[in-house]
């Protein structure tokens, strides 16, 4: 299968859904991480390009740990906006990938950014396949199975679907783990006793403790037509 993951910044698909990209790669799956902003404010002193520079760095190195493909959309972090060229962009994502099932933000999310990005990929989803949308490129012939991912606390979220992810936790924590400049902005923004693993791995067990597994993923699936079964396409659900 083709898999989509849509995050809204440099760090988000690792932190929600990495752990699950690990498994769909190790089984021969094909990966594709699309990330909408450049993450362009998220420095306490460099310019807004040289962050930029630096996170796109940052998640192409995350993307090679599994071998997934990037799609680095460039908009302005903070700033992405549900109009019709951002739609456009994210059909073209979605047209690139040509996804079996897609990974994107949930409407109960606290940043602008993600439920944003969340919005606009779940429009994008149909007018993907259809011929005369016309988009830089050409409309695929499938419309992809949507899970909606958690957030970093897990607030207002609550999983309908887990994955078991205890096996390649340690690859989703070396993922994050490449984006170095976010543990340093986490902490100027949050708090010093917030580290970008910790929010990860707190996520992952509480996860992990409601799914009955060391740590797990927690999903919500897109219920409007059409759809396909849901576990099918989850991994640890595969027959
Ligand atoms: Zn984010």
């Amino acid at each position: 299968m083709n898999i989509l993951a849509i995050g809204a910044h440099p760090d988000d698909i690792e932190l929600q859904c990495a752990g699950t990209l690990a498994l769909y790669a190790a089984a021969g799956h094909r990966v594709t991480i699309a990330v909408a902003t450049n993450g362009n404010v998220g420095s306490p002193t460099l310019s807004r390009d040289e962050i930029a520079a630096v996170r796109h760095r940052e998640q192409q190195a995350s993307c090679d740990i599994i071998g997934a493909r990037l799609i680095w959309m460039d908009y302005d972090d903070e700033w992405l906006m549900n109009d019709r060229p951002t739609r456009t962009r994210f059909i073209d994502a979605i047209r690139e990938a040509d996804p079996d099932v897609m990974f994107i933000h949930g409407q109960s999310d606290y940043h602008p950014d993600h439920r944003i990005s969340g919005q606009v990929a779940e429009d994008a989803r149909i007018p993907a396949s259809v011929r005369l949308v016309e988009t830089a490129l050409p409309h695929i012939a499938k419309i992809p199975h949507v899970f909606y991912m958690d957030n970093p606390a897990g607030i207002g979220f609550n999983p309908e679907v887990y994955v078991d992810i205890t096996s390649v936790y340690e690859t989703k924590r070396l993922m994050l783990l490449c984006h170095e400049s976010q543990d340093t902005w986490l902490r100027a923004i949050y708090g010093e006793e917030t580290s970008i693993t910790d929010l990860m791995r707190d996520n992952s067990k509480a996860r992990g403790l409601a799914a009955g597994c060391k740590y797990a993923e927690g999903f919500r699936e897109l219920k409007t037509y059409p759809r396909t079964g849901t576990f099918v396409v989850l991994p640890g659900f595969w027959t």
